[in-house]
């Protein structure tokens, strides 16, 4: 069995992934999130310098 996650919030999807409208996100929540991310990146031009830098606000709470 696949185990399908959201890519946005992480919240696991069970049953068949037929029965999101939404897919791959879990809820048009999500989707949006990711649609304003996407546009966020592309309206905004990346600083190079700061791109996949480690970002220091990483909280494991395990
Ligand atoms: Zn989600």
């Amino acid at each position: 069995m696949n185990k399908v996650q959201c890519p946005i919030c992480d919240a696991a999807m069970p049953g068949n992934w037929q029965e999101y409208p939404d897919y791959p996100f879990c809820t048009a929540r999500c989707r949006k999130i990711d649609l304003g991310r996407w546009l966020d990146g592309k309206y905004r031009v990346p600083d190079p310098t700061s791109a996949d830098a480690p970002v220091s606000s990483q909280d494991d709470a395990d």
